[in-house]
């Protein structure tokens, strides 16, 4: 068998989506455990109020990935703009290990950028300002020194403004800015960029510096679950029904 490496993202996982939960276990058990290694680029919860949040759920789906990972598969994860306080205690519990927002791997002799993607949306100068303060030394730290309870209230509440203010916005907003991919790519000198966050699932192909590159863009799991399979000569953009 040819090797290969799986990514996914935007799962938005939450305990009243057991389709979504399934459909992830039986990928981790049926699926995944051929890959080289699994790459989660963000977005893996629904919503994310700190590691000291342990319940049943979070804790199933940490053994699910743990289970991969002790069947020797490394899982890497990339934070992303609904589970950026992802700390090391549930990283642990998962067996994932935590990348920086962005990183370039090799591929299979392809140097390839990922990230989950929301750095992209620059044309959203509101979100990217809470993104900034987000991912801060200083916030994080105070929030997640309040009570569960209180995030609980900030989390759902943060919720419902979103929903309300993404019905607003145009679907340009809430797109990728161009400018943005290229000047990613050129930064880290890749022609090949792995991202999430837009639900856009897509190849694009591009030309930068009159090379051609590629953006790829990973799928959301709210109506079926969506993984990226690539190995040295074949990328494979697949869904799968729940
Ligand atoms: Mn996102």
């Amino acid at each position: 068998m040819t090797p290969f490496t799986y990514f996914i993202s935007d799962l938005h996982l939450s305990a009243d989506r057991d389709d979504i939960n399934q459909c992830l276990f039986e990928f981790l058990l049926e699926q995944a455990p051929q890959a080289d290694a699994l790459y989660v680029l963000g977005d893996l919860f629904e919503v994310w109020i700190g590691d000291d949040d342990q319940n049943s759920f979070t804790l199933s789906i940490a053994k699910a990935f743990n289970d991969l990972r002790q069947s020797g598969v490394p899982i890497y994860f990339i934070h992303g703009n609904r589970d950026f306080l992802i700390r090391e205690r549930f990283a642990k519990q998962a067996g994932f290990e935590i990348l920086p927002e962005q990183v370039a791997i090799d591929l299979y002799g392809e140097p390839t950028l990922i990230m989950h993607g929301d750095e992209l949306c620059t044309k959203d100068i509101e979100y990217q300002a809470f993104r900034k303060k987000a991912r801060s030394w200083w916030w994080p730290r105070i929030v997640l020194s309040l009570p569960l309870s209180t995030r609980r209230k900030i989390a759902s509440k943060g919720r419902a403004t979103s929903k309300q203010k993404q019905s607003k916005l145009s679907s340009e907003i809430m797109d990728v800015t161009s400018d943005e991919v290229t000047s990613y790519m050129q930064k880290f000198a890749v022609k090949r960029l792995v991202h999430g966050h837009t639900h856009r699932p897509a190849i694009h192909e591009l030309v930068i510096n009159s090379q051609s590159a590629q953006r790829i863009v990973l799928g959301d799991w709210y109506e079926q679950g969506s993984v990226l399979k690539v190995s040295k000569d074949k990328i494979d953009l697949t869904s799968m029904r729940f």
